[in-house]
């Protein structure tokens, strides 16, 4: 479960085409990076494989079924946002519980859902408190939580960092790395940050204005890098 192929798929808003056709396969339980500079389309591309937008042509699919035919609730993909996603007025317990609510479970089997996606984030003690009584990173972990209670075949993060101070960065970083070890799920994290994209992919894909410059392992990239961009992208020495 997971696997997610993109073919020739592109997207145009009015007449500027933000994504030219582009294929991509994406492994089941593999880490995905997608890294470019701000405008190059990475959010647009998570949008389209979640189904948060209509793709212009291609297809995309999911564990080999056509996707695009489909809307976002029924792909099967969790997608992350930043941690002010949260509903103030709700406890973390309620917050995390939300999305099972909507979808009119029972409240045993939500509880029991509940209560081990807690454990794994270390939040079973929080999980009275409200927002507004969390660190930032506990409320991130909340956000996460409220993906991992519908048991995705894969994970959309969005520069979920990124209103973090630097320390709690780093410390999220490993947590989300941890996390993707625990579950073995598909995740693609989206940034524009290339320290967090070697330090959590098994595959990057470096993009720029809609185009995949490269696709592969932190260690290829940095090794091997195909143009100029992607080595100043990237940071190795070519
Ligand atoms: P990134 O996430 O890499 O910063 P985006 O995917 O948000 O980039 O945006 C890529 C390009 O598409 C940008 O030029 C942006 O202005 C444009 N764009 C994104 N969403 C829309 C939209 N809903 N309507 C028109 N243009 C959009
Ligand atoms: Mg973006």
């Amino acid at each position: 479960m997971g696997q997610i192929e993109l073919k020739k798929v592109t997207k145009r808003f009015g007449e500027t085409e933000v994504i030219p056709p582009l294929d991509l396969v994406i492994g089941e339980g593999e880490f995905v990076v997608f890294v470019g500079p701000s405008g190059c389309g990475k959010s647009t591309l998570l949008r389209l494989i979640a189904g948060l937008e209509d793709i212009t042509s291609g297809t995309i699919e999911i564990d080999g079924q056509d996707a695009t035919a489909v809307g976002p609730a029924k792909r099967g993909l969790a997608m992350v946002f930043q941690s002010y996603a949260l509903y103030p007025h709700m406890t973390v317990r309620k917050n995390i519980a939300f999305p099972l609510k909507m979808a009119g479970m029972d409240a045993a089997a939500i509880n029991a859902k509940v209560t081990a996606a807690a454990s794994v984030l270390n939040l079973t003690d929080y999980l009275d408190r409200r927002p507004g009584q969390l660190s930032g990173g506990q409320r991130q972990r909340v956000a996460i939580g409220r993906a991992i209670v519908r048991e995705p075949s894969a994970f959309l993060f969005d520069e979920p960092l990124s209103n973090l101070d630097a320390a709690l960065r780093v410390n999220m970083r490993l947590e989300i790395t941890e996390l993707h070890q625990t579950l073995k799920t598909t995740m693609i994290y989206v940034t524009h940050d290339q320290v967090e994209a070697m330090t959590m992919a098994d595959k990057i894909v470096v993009l720029r204005a809609g185009n995949i410059e490269q696709v592969g392992s932190p260690l290829e990239l940095y090794r091997t890098p195909r143009n100029t961009f992607v080595a100043g992208f990237i940071g190795s020495p070519k």
